[in-house]
């Protein structure tokens, strides 16, 4: 049960309140008509309660990778309230205690990267490097070195200019017209192989060289890519991918942008994902884990290199980064973001990562025994996938409505769990796990049994 009931509000009229006037992220609002939204009231560790009082394991961090540390944190709540009575505001040409204080500590955990520049979505962040690229090639290079190239099945953000950047090609449908200078570099999941597979990592990142050469490199500024892909599938890079795309970055004066928007602060078993292969980027990008959720808040991290690029004549109205992101002034963000990474190094939560992750990772690769829907099974530390095919030697996609309801028998047992890209046809269609990183062993098995159960209730 709840820790505390909720004394100040009528939960029935909460829901109805809910049904009568919001209107949910990503979701058709058809079946509302009959049924009462979902509205969760309380969370503790890995636990929420909803507004009728059943209680859930969450397997997702929030529904979206969010909530690295957990609900229910107290300490994060009072230095939050602390720095808010004290100065919760100031935005533009200055900067704040808590700003200035996880900078540093940020810096810390990414040697060679030197300045971070704070908003408030991922979206956001990603928008800013963009810009920054933009900027650069009018500064620098006649304008011309202003594509930006983005990896298919990769996710940046919802706003156009990041859609321009969507991978997941049904994300951007129906929204366009997009701006232009973006251009789509090949996936590089070898279990849906597009080449012969040996010395597939190579092979893949080869690829975005074809499209380097093909779009003229003095016409491309940047490559953005997500370290471990989320949505488009839960991706991990194979062996021999990532310096080779260095290289390329290299070769041709290209910009590297990592999105660790999930991946940042710890997902992965170590402080950013692109730590764990041995890149250096010109640009991270991180949101959702910053602060878990506590509060709102992104930061876009580049090099001095890149900085000094912005100061090269003082006397030039137009020789700054144009830019402000009203809600990057918040103290709110920064501070939440302090106490987080207090917590993720001193409750040993790297760790905890590495060994529950390979963990859960073993669990899902026993279920492959029990049930041939599981084509395959891949992930890192806590960010882990099995991907469901109609037959494991065709590897046809699983359809969604099945895919969906695998989801829905794991709901009906208490335990959320997600599914990639619920949009995209052939793409719908790998299970998603990313508990908190605070999860245990018990939790774990908890979780991969529920799939078992719902993986033979659906499909026999
Ligand atoms: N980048 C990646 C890899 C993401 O998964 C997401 C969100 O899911 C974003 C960017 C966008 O972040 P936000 O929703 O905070 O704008």
């Amino acid at each position: 049960t709840m820790t505390q009931t909720d004394t100040r509000n009528d939960l029935s009229a909460v829901v109805a309140a809910d049904r009568a006037h919001v209107w949910h992220h990503l979701s058709q609002h058809k079946p509302f008509e009959t049924t009462d939204p979902r509205v969760y009231v309380e969370g503790k560790g890995l636990t929420l309660w909803d507004a009728t009082g059943r209680e859930f394991l969450d397997a997702v961090s929030g529904g979206v990778w969010t909530v690295n540390v957990g609900y229910g944190r107290e300490s994060i709540a009072d230095a939050v309230r602390d720095q808010l009575v004290k100065l919760n505001y100031f935005a533009g040409a200055a900067g704040t205690v808590p700003g200035a204080l996880f900078a540093e500590r940020l810096i810390e955990k990414m040697p060679g990267l030197s300045r971070v520049y704070y908003s408030n979505s991922g979206s956001e962040a990603n928008e800013k490097v963009y810009k920054m690229v933009r900027q650069i090639s009018h500064r620098h290079h006649g304008g011309k070195k202003s594509k930006i190239l983005y990896r298919e099945r990769d996710y940046h953000g919802t706003t156009i200019g990041t859609l321009a950047t969507s991978g997941q090609k049904q994300r951007a449908e129906q929204y366009g017209p997009f701006p232009e200078g973006f251009v789509e570099v090949p996936h590089c999941l070898e279990y849906r192989a597009q080449w012969d597979t040996a010395g597939y990592g190579r092979r893949a990142a080869d690829a975005i060289e074809e499209v380097i050469l093909r779009e003229g490199p003095e016409t491309v500024g940047c490559l953005v890519l997500e370290p471990v892909t989320a949505g488009g599938g839960v991706i991990v890079p194979p062996e021999g991918y990532w310096p080779r795309v260095q290289e390329i970055c290299r070769t041709y004066d290209i910009l590297l942008h990592i999105d660790e928007v999930v991946c940042g602060l710890g997902r992965t078993g170590t402080w950013f994902g692109y730590q764990n292969f041995g890149i250096e980027p010109d640009f991270v990008t991180m949101a959702k884990g910053v602060a878990s959720g506590y509060a709102a808040i992104a930061c876009t991290v580049t090099t001095e290199a890149v900085f000094d690029l912005f100061k090269d004549d003082a006397a030039d109205p137009l020789g700054h980064f144009r830019d402000i992101s009203t809600f990057g002034g918040c103290t709110s963000g920064p501070v939440a973001a302090l106490e987080n990474m207090r917590i993720i190094e001193d409750e040993g939560l790297l760790e905890n990562t590495k060994a529950m992750g390979a963990r859960c990772l073993a669990n899902l690769r026993d279920l492959m025994d029990r049930h041939p829907v599981i084509g395959d099974v891949r992930g890192m530390g806590l960010f882990c996938g099995a991907e469901l095919v109609v037959d494991r030697a065709t590897k046809e996609p699983m359809d969604e409505a099945r895919v969906q309801a695998v989801v829905a028998h794991c709901l009906s047992q208490g335990v959320i769990i997600g599914a990639t890209n619920r949009s995209l046809p052939g793409y719908n269609n790998t299970l998603c796990l990313s508990p908190a990183l605070t999860v245990t062993a018990a939790e774990i098995d908890r979780i991969t049994g529920a799939i078992d159960a719902a993986l033979t209730a659906v499909f026999g």
